[in-house]
């Protein structure tokens, strides 16, 4: 396995009291496959991959226990200058809002270049030419000129692409795109995650795709571990995921997503919102917002079950996840 989250416990102390974020995760991904995290704003997913990355404000955020094993070595344990080797040019990530993560006073190309002087030891001249190669290869049209360019003067799918190249820059094994289409409208969405696609095949990268939309990851992720109040609810190979959810908040994803063949009709909604990481609800954190819940979800915890009636690996944190697969 390429990546490895095991058994990760974060916390944030904030005023309101300790804000359980990331409660006893494990997933990994292998080199070539794609994993999506799934969930709502506040559901562990950005936490969890910050922690991966080495990006996590600490404090406030502490990690009171788990592992992060890259290739078998637990990123946790290592000094913050080999973890820095090791985020850029072995793992590299993509954010949503590209504006803000690029520099407004450097061109494109000084941007793009700086990932081969810096990391590569090239020539700036060499890195230029670098440059250019990545923006053809993320199909920037008129690299060549446009390379001399500012973030601010391309549309919003394109600065997304230059996020892509400067990801990719350095050939990682791993790269962590955190919501990299929802700031773009649909058109673009679809072209960007193609293209983000099409590269993880060609270098055979480990991909971890973080959204809250299900709508998005149906083409490209092999699997899906959909995350709920810090904790995975389901883990499954992507069609089984939408050919029958195996829990209620996994259904009730799907259920909102638009459908073309229901025009005009009202899309449904979960009702309620998630928990206050202060304060998760006892039992199963999903309780309050289920239409399954019973009493026994009121007070015990559901563990990841397995989902036996599955060939594929799959799990479900629900005491009704059979009732929820054939309901
Ligand atoms: Fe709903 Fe109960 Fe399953 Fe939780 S354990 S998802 S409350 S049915």
């Amino acid at each position: 396995m390429l990546l490895e989250v095991r058994d990760l416990h974060v916390e944030f102390h904030t005023r309101d009291g300790v804000a359980k974020a990331v409660n006893g995760v494990s997933y990994g991904v292998d080199a070539g496959e794609t994993l999506a995290v799934l969930g709502e704003s506040g559901s562990g997913k950005s936490v969890t991959a910050q922690t991966v990355m080495g990006i996590l404000d600490m404090p406030p955020g502490r990690i009171t226990a788990g592992e992060v094993l890259f290739e078998g070595r637990d990123l946790l344990k290592l000094k913050e200058e080999e973890r820095r080797k090791v985020r850029g040019a072995e793992m590299a990530m993509i954010f949503q809002d590209a504006l803000s993560s690029l520099n407004p006073v450097l061109t494109v190309g000084d941007q793009l270049g700086e990932m081969f002087t810096v990391h590569r030891g090239m020539s700036r001249k060499d890195a230029r030419a670098k440059a250019v190669e990545l923006m053809d290869r993320v199909r920037i049209p008129a690299a060549r000129e446009r390379v001399k360019q500012y973030p601010h003067q391309f549309s919003g799918g394109m600065r997304q692409r230059i996020m892509i190249a400067m990801a990719m820059a350095l050939e990682p094994k791993l790269i962590i795109a955190d919501e990299p289409t929802t700031a773009l409208d649909v058109t673009v969405q679809a072209q960007v995650m193609d293209l983000l696609a099409e590269l993880q095949r060609e270098l055979h990268m480990g991909l971890i795709l973080i959204t809250h939309d299900l709508g998005v990851v149906a083409d490209v992720a092999d699997k899906i571990a959909v995350m709920y109040a810090g904790r995975i609810v389901e883990t499954a190979p992507v069609h089984d995921i939408y050919k029958a959810p195996a829990h209620p908040y996994t259904r009730g994803l799907l259920e909102s997503i638009p459908r073309l063949d229901q025009k005009g009709q009202e899309l449904y909604a979960i009702k309620g919102l998630p928990p206050n990481l202060t304060r998760i609800p006892p039992g199963c954190a999903f309780h309050p917002r289920c239409p399954m819940a019973q009493d026994v979800c009121r007070t015990d915890v559901p563990p990841l079950y397995e989902v036996t009636e599955s060939d594929a690996e799959r799990g479900s944190a629900c005491h009704f996840w059979r009732e929820c697969l054939h309901g």
